[in-house]
């Protein structure tokens, strides 16, 4: 590319003095005066004649842009060789290489997380797609990689997740909350068959947990029954309302069974507690 004409200056003895004095080392033949990147519109001294862009970093974009198709096709071509020879770098260069970058990602944060939102967001179908699809196709790989990440980071996690809910213990609530709601039905037969898997531990924890706390369990059941009395009348009646044949055919076995002769005078409170059923 052909140098940009310096326009005559009438000064120019002087200002090739001061330019001598300001660029010791600069070639002969330089340039007196300052010129503008044209990629950029910043006006720097050259340091030779040649010298037409403000940084390494606009000579390259300029050219980029100005060479752009002759660019793709020679990758095209040459795309094997390109890549082994890339993969030959990272790997003769991996240590060197991730402490540049996590300098680099160090430096920048905001920059970085700001261009990436961007960009997730101007491409969000394709990425979801395209996660998708790799998450199908690599299943295994994942599971193995996410498994042994977990065993190696038993406490960092514990950690994180103990922080995470203790900071977002009302939006978790919620979303649990929203969760059973939807996923009723769900949930309801995932607990039968885990107590139908587990009818013996279940018993055993229970009997021994009640064993423990007996006295607790008993203040805690006689202050809701207090709180609660109006509301647990209400329930029973409308409870034996609706269950009158059942209920009279309940006590009738149990009068026979125990050789009752009398009718049971007793309300009839919630049918697991039969003990209050005399
Ligand atoms: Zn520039």
């Amino acid at each position: 590319m052909a140098k940009p004409e310096q326009p005559p200056s009438p000064k120019q003895g002087d200002r090739q003095e001061r330019q001598s004095v300001l660029c010791a080392g600069a070639k002969a033949g330089t340039p007196e005066a300052s010129r503008l990147c044209p990629h950029c519109g910043t006006p720097f001294e050259p340091v030779s004649e040649k010298h037409r862009y403000c940084r390494q970093k606009c000579y390259l974009a300029a050219y980029r842009a100005a060479n752009r198709l002759r660019i793709a096709a020679y990758l095209a071509a040459n795309r094997g060789k390109i890549t082994k020879r890339s993969a030959a770098y990272f790997a003769a260069n991996r240590v060197r290489i991730a402490k540049r970058t996590a300098a680099y990602s160090a430096r920048n944060r905001d920059t970085i997380a700001k261009r990436h939102a961007s960009y997730y967001a101007a491409n969000r179908d394709r990425i979801v797609k395209q996660k998708a699809g790799y998450r199908a196709a690599n299943r295994d790989t994942i599971s193995r990689h996410v498994a042994s990440y977990r065993a190696a980071n038993r406490d960092k996690i514990a950690k994180r997740r103990a922080a995470y809910n203790a900071a977002n213990r009302d939006k978790i609530a919620k979303l649990n909350a929203a969760y059973r709601i939807v996923n009723r039905d769900k949930i309801a037969e995932y607990q039968a068959a885990y107590r139908a898997a587990h009818r013996d531990i279940i018993a055993k924890h229970s009997a021994a947990y009640n064993a423990a706390n007996r006295g607790r369990i008993a203040k805690r059941k006689a202050a809701h029954y207090a709180a609660n009395q109006a509301r647990i009348a209400k329930r029973q009646a409308a409870y034996c309302a609706a269950n009158r044949d059942k209920i009279a055919k309940y006590q009738a076995a149990y009068r026979a069974a125990h050789r009752l002769s009398k009718p049971i005078n007793k309300p009839h409170y919630q049918g697991r507690m039969s003990s209050r059923i005399r």
